[in-house]
This record gives structure tokens, C-alpha cells and sequence, in this order.
């Protein structure tokens, strides 16, 4: 039973060869229970009238009569008085019946073989054609009483429709069978279809061909394989990508590294020149260490850790934020405003802070000197509301879709000049969606950003 085709055919076959089998048990005992009885019944009737009619007509030798109501399709045995016996019709298969039943035949009782005949579950006992297997009545003759046992001649009354149930038995078997070879085939189909298919993906080849018109079960199934396929080819291809930015970005800190040392080996150089590699090769290299901090925070992130949520004011963290930024906002002489009502969040505060921290810096960052960044934040029906508004650079309308993409940078130029590795909004985004919150990002170039946050009631 390698296969599932195999499989499929043994079993409905033995299902089918087990439901004839209790079928038939059961209808058998259908037949001892309710219509043996009736049988006998219905033949002790036909044994009464073939007496009476003798009996009240007698004008023919009784062999002679029994012999031509015979041809009718009964047989008979005749028992004498003085033991002498005859068979009239087509003989029994066997003769054996006890010497006591014959006597109280001829004693005046009836025989009712039929009825009382033995039966096993498999054996019905309704065509046996045995002389136990008769009703007897006495009848008289001549003054005598002769036993008479009778019983219907099933070959000659049923043996054409015995045949024809015999055939329609076994070519409904055949023909199940056959049918069940082809359909099984038809089911089996579809199953080697994705089993290929599950192969080529194992192979890496992600472009099936797979008929997902089917409305049932396995048309389901190939469509969310196929559903499934394209979503491991869409990640393969997201992580092709992120390999290639991350090493893209590893790359270009180690290139200027490598290049500024070279430079520095140089005796001719001033120790204002000498100093100014050097602080290049530090921004550099702590580039390196933000995107390498940045990269593991998002593969926690990936991962969905379990978050410690609690409840708290994230008014208050707010303030954290700016106070922990204040040199960079002042160096840049960038008016701070703050409109922060209470805010109460379930979250999980070391993540969100780091959140709050990505949108601060970047509008801290993307303002120039002069101008103004707003916080606000306040509850409403729906939840939190955190804006962190800015009077920066702006950004344009065709790079508002692609912002919070991982390693997405507006301006590739300027980001060189600041620790700018394309995370810090995908890393923000991310954990507001931990959150099951939204963020959204409102600009115009030239006159400022705006980024809102709705963080969900619990
Ligand atoms: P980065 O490390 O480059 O800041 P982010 O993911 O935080 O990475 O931001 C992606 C890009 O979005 C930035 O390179 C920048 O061009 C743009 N950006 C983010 N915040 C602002 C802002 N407040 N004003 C203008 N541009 C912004």
C-alpha cells in the first residue's frame, strides 16, 4: 500500500466487500425473523387448498394430480399409510427427515419444515432444497390418511430471477470497481500536484503553476499552497534584499575606514589633518555599531518577544524624551513646544520610548536651525494620540509610501553627513504595530513633517 491511489482502492474495496457481507447478514435475519414464518404460513395455505381441492375432486388418481399441479411449481413427497413413499416434481437434494414427522403427518398434525427449518448467519435456507424443508398435511385417500409434504420448486419459480439478481449483483460490483479505479484517479490527481509542487518549493522554485478553480477541499488547498508559495517567494526576496542593504551599508563605513587609516599612515600630514580622519574614521565606525544595534533590535522585534506591557502616562515619557535630547535641540537652537495632557497607554515602555526617541531625533535632525518641533499628545475615544510635529525640510509626496521600508533614505547624500542607517522609522513603526497601533506621516517639502501615532484602548 505504497501509494495513495493504492490506498484508496483497498480500503473502498474492503468496504464495499464488508457492506455486502453485513448486508447480507442482516437481510438473513430479516428473512428468519419476519418472512420465514410467512413463508411457511403462505406454503401451509397452498398445501391446505391442494388437499381441499383434491379432496372435494377426486376424480383422478392423487399421483396423477399431484404430478400435474407439479408443473405449476411445487414438488411433492407422498408418504402411504403403510410407509410407502413417492416423489412427484423434480426431486429433493435430500430425502432425510426424521421418521417421527412423517408419523404425525399421518397422525392428523402439520408439518411445518419451513418454518422450524435450521438457519445459520450465512446461510439463508429459503432455496434448500431438502425434504425437511416442506410443510406436510395429512390428506385422505380412499378412506386413509396419507402424509403429503409440499414445498414451492424455487428453480422452476424463481431460478430465471435468480440469475438475473446473481448478474446484477456481480456486474454492480464490477463496475464499482472500475468506477472507483477512475474516480480515485480524479482525487488522487490534485495530491500529486502539490506534492510536486512541495518539492520544486523545497528546491527553491517558487513559481507554480497550480489549477486552483477547483471549489472544494483540494482546490482550497492548491490555493493556499499557491497563497503560501508566493508569500515564501515575496520573503525570500525581502531577505535577498535586506542582506544586500545591510551589506551595502556595512560596506561603505568599511571602505572610508579602510581608506582614512591608509591616509593616516601618511608622515606628511598635519595633526589638523591627522585629527580630522580620525574623527571621521570614529563616525564611521559608530555608524557601524548603531546599524549593528539598530539590525538586533529589529530581529527581536521580528520575533515578537513577549512585551512587558504596563500602564503608564506616556505624557510623562515624552518629556523623558525631550529632556534626554535637549543638547541636541539646543545646539541646534530649535524651539521645543509641548501640549501633553495625560495620556494613559499599555504598552511596553522601554520599546515605545524607543520609538518616541526614532521620530524626536529624526525631527530634531531634519529641522534647521531656528525652527520648531511640537509635541503633543492626549486620549481621545479611540486611544493615544502622540504627534511629533516639525517646521524641518519636509518630505516629497513620492517618498511618503516608501518611508518606513527598512534602509529607505531620502536623501542618501545628506544621511551620509549624520549616523543615518534607514532603520530608525521602520524600527518606530514596527513597534507601534507590536502595539496594534497605526503611524501615519503628513509633509510638504520645504515646510515641515508630521508624524501621528493612535495607540489602541486595551
Ligand atoms: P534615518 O536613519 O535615515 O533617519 P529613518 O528610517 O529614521 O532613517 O528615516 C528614513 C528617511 O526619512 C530619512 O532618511 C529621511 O530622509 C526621512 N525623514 C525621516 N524623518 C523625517 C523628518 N522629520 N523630516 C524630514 N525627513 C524625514
Amino acid at each position: 500500500m505504497r501509494t495513495l491511489y493504492v490506498r484508496i482502492i483497498v480500503i473502498t474495496m474492503a468496504i464495499m466487500i464488508a457492506s455486502a457481507i453485513i448486508a447480507f447478514a442482516v437481510t438473513n435475519m430479516y428473512y428468519q425473523v419476519y418472512l420465514k414464518p410467512e413463508n411457511d404460513q403462505k406454503v401451509t395455505q397452498i398445501a391446505k387448498n391442494i388437499e381441499s381441492i383434491y379432496e372435494g375432486n377426486n376424480n383422478q388418481s392423487l399421483p396423477a394430480f399431484l404430478t400435474s399441479i407439479a408443473d405449476l411449481g411445487y414438488k411433492f413427497h407422498l408418504v402411504s399409510p403403510n410407509g410407502e413413499a413417492k416423489t412427484l416434481g423434480e426431486p429433493f437434494s435430500s430425502m432425510k427427515m426424521e421418521q417421527s414427522d412423517i408419523q404425525a403427518v399421518l397422525n392428523g398434525d402439520i408439518y411445518h419444515g419451513i418454518g422450524n427449518y435450521p438457519w445459520k448467519p450465512f446461510v439463508t435456507g429459503y432455496f434448500d432444497n431438502h425434504l425437511e424443508n416442506t410443510i406436510g398435511v395429512p390428506i385422505e385417500l380412499n378412506g386413509s390418511t396419507y402424509a403429503l409434504f409440499v414445498r414451492p420448486d424455487s428453480m422452476q419459480q424463481f431460478g430465471e430471477m435468480r440469475i438475473f439478481l446473481a448478474v446484477l449483483l456481480i456486474l454492480t460490483l464490477l463496475f464499482s470497481f472500475l468506477m472507483v479505479l477512475i474516480s480515485t484517479r480524479f482525487v488522487v490527481k490534485p495530491i500529486k500536484k502539490l506534492k510536486e509542487a512541495t518539492k520544486k518549493i523545497a528546491a527553491g522554485n517558487y513559481h507554480l503553476k497550480l489549477d486552483v478553480r477547483r471549489n472544494d477541499e483540494i482546490g482550497r488547498l492548491a490555493n493556499d499552497f499557491k497563497k503560501m508559495s508566493d508569500s515564501l517567494e515575496r520573503t525570500e526576496e525581502k531577505r535577498q534584499e535586506f542582506v544586500s542593504s545591510v551589506s551595502h551599508e556595512i560596506q561603505s563605513p568599511l571602505t572610508s575606514i579602510q581608506g582614512f587609516s591608509r591616509t593616516i599612515r601618511d608622515e606628511n600630514l598635519t595633526e589638523e589633518e591627522r585629527s580630522h580622519y580620525l574623527t571621521i574614521i570614529e563616525k564611521e565606525s559608530r555608524r557601524m555599531s548603531l546599524l549593528s544595534k539598530q539590525l538586533l533590535t529589529l530581529t527581536t522585534l521580528d520575533h515578537e518577544k513577549e512585551m512587558e506591557m504596563i500602564r503608564y502616562d506616556a505624557a510623562d515619557q515624552l518629556k523623558e524624551v525631550m529632556l534626554a535630547t535637549e543638547w541636541q535641540w539646543q545646539e541646534k537652537d530649535i524651539a521645543i513646544e509641548m501640549d501633553l495632557s495625560p495620556t494613559p497607554i499599555t504598552g511596553d515602555p522601554n520599546l515605545l520610548q524607543q520609538a518616541w526617541m526614532n521620530l524626536t531625533e529624526n525631527a530634531i535632525h531634519y529641522t534647521e536651525a531656528g525652527g520648531t518641533i511640537t509635541i503633543h499628545a492626549f486620549r481621545d475615544k479611540t486611544g493615544a494620540q502622540i504627534v511629533v510635529e516639525d517646521t524641518g525640510i519636509g518630505i516629497a509626496k513620492k517618498d511618503l509610501p516608501l518611508l518606513f521600508d527598512r534602509f529607505y533614505k531620502v536623501d542618501k547624500a545628506r544621511s551620509r553627513t549624520r549616523n543615518s542607517t534607514g532603520l530608525g522609522l521602520s524600527i518606530a513603526k514596527k513597534i507601534i504595530e507590536l502595539h496594534r497601533g497605526t503611524i501615519m506621516v503628513d509633509s510638504e517639502p520645504g515646510k515641515g513633517s508630521t508624524f501621528t501615532v493612535s495607540i489602541p484602548n486595551e
